[in-house]
């Protein structure tokens, strides 16, 4: 029986890969990888390392979660290294929590290996500080994807009203609804927001604009993408360094 690792693969940028999920790529047997991971990634892997694409496009799941616990826990019973290769961090909405409970039901032995999250890391190549002195103290992480089974809100709504910096991800297909959301709670209409597509690739292109018009300037801008709200934004005017 073998371990599984639950490493985070970083935003995008491969250099941003840290120093131990690269040991546990080389040495791996087979790597179960997600789309979000960049697939440069994988030719740090040994000859003969088996790679599993079990890729998931925001909500629309290639597989269901439930196969890919599976198809991991398959893999730990035949081979010594297992890496579960997940974008940014396994357990900022990764699913690694559900991933390693699996694993120890069924006796398998698991670490997680953090890895840089999107959240943080992606307004921070578009120039954007998710907390600054003086504009904010705190951040939240928010999914903007809410489940289609359920006619009332899971997303607790009343409690943004603060100057929170607010990161949404998997929201890009409901920034409609997000930003007519954040103004029916309070938020003026002016206020900064922005959306960073495929941030920390060569492909970055981030749109700024307010809760009002982001939508028409936004909404067809490739995925994966990411919202920030908040004045932090207003930042990016003096801090953009990696968009040229
Ligand atoms: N575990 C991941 C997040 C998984 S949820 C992490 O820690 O980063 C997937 C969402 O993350 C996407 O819908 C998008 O909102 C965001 N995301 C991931 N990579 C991104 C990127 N390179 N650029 C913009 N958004 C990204």
């Amino acid at each position: 029986m073998g371990k599984v690792y639950l490493t985070g693969a970083g935003p995008g940028d491969i250099d941003l890969l840290t120093v131990k999920a690269l040991r546990v790529v080389q040495m791996a047997d087979v790597i179960i990888y997600d789309r979000l991971a960049n697939p440069d990634i994988l030719l740090q892997a040994k000859e003969g390392c088996e790679c599993i694409y079990v890729g998931k496009e925001d909500s629309h799941h290639t597989l269901p979660q439930e196969e890919i616990n599976e198809v991991i826990y398959q893999a730990a019973l035949k081979h010594n290294h297992v890496v579960r290769l997940k974008g940014g961090d396994p357990l900022v909405f990764g699913r690694g929590g559900e991933e390693g409970i699996y694993l120890r039901e069924r006796g398998i032995e698991f670490e997680f290996i953090p890895g840089i999250t999107s959240a943080i890391a992606v307004p921070e190549y578009a120039g954007i500080p998710v907390t600054h002195r003086g504009i904010t103290v705190s951040f939240r992480v928010v999914t903007g994807h809410e489940s289609k089974n359920k006619d009332h809100s899971q997303i607790p709504w009343e409690n943004y009203k603060t100057d929170d910096t607010i990161v949404f991800l998997m929201g890009l297909h409901r920034l409609d609804k997000i930003t007519k959301k954040l103004i029916e709670i309070g938020k003026p209409k002016d206020h900064p927001i922005a959306v960073i597509s495929r941030g920390t690739t060569p492909e970055e292109k981030t749109v700024v604009g307010t809760l009002e018009d982001i939508y028409e300037k936004a909404k067809d801008l490739p995925t994966p993408a990411l919202i920030v709200v908040g004045e932090v934004v207003k930042l990016r005017e003096k801090l953009s360094w990696f968009e040229k």
